[in-house]
């Protein structure tokens, strides 16, 4: 592994590690997204369970309030008479007070209707100036509860409004049947409710075939078989983007946002669903909020995994930059170690692993094994520091008549060994005369002559190495016997 793999390998790593941590950031996104809508969804149905049985409790409640009512007029036994002879001003002069005090403490009260058993108008406290009309066709609820002498509940439209119908009978204390006490509340009351406990804006909506019956002209915006008959201001706004057909949903309005629910059903004594509550709950608040918390959180987590990543970055910079110091290190020590100190050219250590690693086949590789020429005189004369002078410009000589891929080492002292690849011997022998006379025709340290002698032998595998350097070996000593300067090759 040299430097630049290092490095590609580091610029690898750190590029997986940013894919990672881009992804684990994504997935992290995605996660709080899909939390986000959650939320929603879980705030909604919530909101939905609440509204749904805060409606029926307020329904439930109301009937029984306006049961109870009914039941505290039937107990005055002054007004017995006053039913049975129709006498209809008095009944109104005595009950006036406490029908005041009724719609004064619910404002949305407004019917107080008193009828015979025939279904026929005694008084109207709301409307004291109408009487003596029959209202068994259009009033199903008056004809019900007086026939069964029962209380029924529900909502009805009459002739003079559209009210939740609380119809007791009204039973004097002797157990006589005296006709019906009504109490009629104006949808409002819902809303209003509603927008107390939960903090709602509603809708009322009530189904157009039933209110025919009204006497006063009306003028009601319709939404498919529906009249409009109270909205709060914001329905104007959200107007087109509700869908009746869905009991619950999430409606962006500019940068607000409601929660709508669509099943709270008025009911009619029958309980067929005559009418709706729309209820819309501005949640925006909570959005902005969860999605400010989001935010936070993934800015945080950014944060978080860009500093793991930088850290890892350091660390990984420096481990690299370890490693790639060391492997400089191990470089310069194998060069170390493979080269002699005095020359600069490979040492005998080397030839080993390099006979071992690159010579591959045989009789392709010659080995040249030289010695210089009676050296020691060359010492003794001129002394031993010129003696290493010679050594390293013979070297520089040798150097410059081979080629770069030969190998070339200092076998020891004055001994040399070329590895070199080649066909033949001959050529060899060849190369080896040329090496030999560029030797002679050199002055080293300007003006001293050296020779040398050769053995030149080809690698011939399968015999090992050792034998063959030994061969050559033997014909370098074989050429100091012949009267050295010369070269002796064979095989
Ligand atoms: P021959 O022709 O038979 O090889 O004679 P020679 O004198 O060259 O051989 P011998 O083995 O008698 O002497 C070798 C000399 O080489 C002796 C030694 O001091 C010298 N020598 C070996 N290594 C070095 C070295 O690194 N520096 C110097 N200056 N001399 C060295
Ligand atoms: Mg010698
Ligand atoms: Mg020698």
């Amino acid at each position: 592994m040299n430097i630049t793999n290092t490095n590609n390998l580091k610029r690898k790593y750190l590029l997986l590690l940013g894919i990672i941590f881009f992804i684990a950031f994504i997935v992290r996104v995605y996660y709080d997204i899909q939390h986000h809508e959650f939320m929603i969804n879980t705030k909604m149905s919530r909101l939905h369970k609440n509204a749904l049985l805060h409606y029926e409790n307020i329904i439930t409640s109301l009937e029984d309030k306006y049961v109870s009512v009914s039941a505290q007029f039937t107990n005055m036994h002054e007004t017995y008479d006053l039913i049975k002879n129709r006498d209809r001003q008095k009944l109104y002069n005595y009950l006036l007070s406490d029908y005041k005090k009724l719609v004064e403490y619910n404002p949305n009260l407004y019917v107080m209707h008193f009828f015979d058993t025939k279904n026929t108008t005694i008084l109207r406290m709301h409307k004291p100036t109408s009487y003596d009309d029959d209202l068994t066709v259009i009033r199903p609820i008056v004809s019900k509860a007086n026939k069964s002498k029962t209380a029924y509940f529900g909502f009805e439209t009459g002739k003079n409004g559209m009210t939740y119908r609380i119809t007791a009978p009204f039973i004097s204390r002797k157990n006589e049947h005296l006709g019906l006490l009504e109490f009629g509340i104006k949808p409002q009351y819902f809303a209003d409710k509603l927008d107390n406990l939960l903090h709602v804006k509603s809708e009322i909506l009530v189904k157009t075939s039933t209110i025919k019956n009204l006497s006063h002209k009306t003028d009601f915006e319709n939404i498919g078989d529906f009249s409009v008959i109270s909205k709060d201001p914001i329905y104007t706004e959200i107007i087109n983007k509700i869908d009746l057909n869905k009991k619950e949903q999430i409606i962006q309005n500019k940068d607000k946002t409601y929660i709508l629910f669509n099943d709270l059903c008025l009911r009619d004594h029958t309980g067929k669903t005559v009418g709706k509550v729309i209820i819309a709950k501005d949640i925006t608040k909570a959005v902005l909020e969860n999605r400010n918390s989001l935010l936070v959180l993934n800015i945080a987590s950014f944060i978080i995994l860009l500093i793991c990543y930088v850290l890892l970055y350091i660390i990984f910079t420096r481990y690299s930059n370890d490693l790639i110091n060391a492997h400089q290190n191990i470089h310069q020590l194998k060069k170390e170690v493979d080269t002699d100190a005095l020359t600069g050219i490979n040492n005998r250590s080397s030839l080993n692993s390099y006979l071992q690693n690159s010579v591959e086949n045989e009789n392709e590789y010659a080995v040249l094994f030289f010695d210089i020429d009676n050296f020691k005189n060359i010492n003794d004369s001129y002394g031993h520091d010129v003696g290493d002078i010679i050594l390293k410009e013979f070297t520089k000589v040798v150097t410059n008549s081979i080629r770069t891929d030969d190998f070339f080492a200092r076998w020891g002292g004055e001994e040399f060994i070329i590895v070199l690849k080649i066909s033949s011997l001959q050529k060899a022998l060849k190369l080896t005369q040329k090496i030999r006379e560029n030797i002679n025709s050199n002055l080293f340290h300007s003006s001293i002559k050296v020779t040398c002698s050769f053995g030149v032998t080809m690698i011939d595998l399968p015999n090992d190495f050792d034998s063959v350097i030994k061969r050559a070996d033997k014909l370098l000593y074989e050429a100091k016997n012949a009267g050295k300067n010369c070269i002796k090759a064979g095989s």
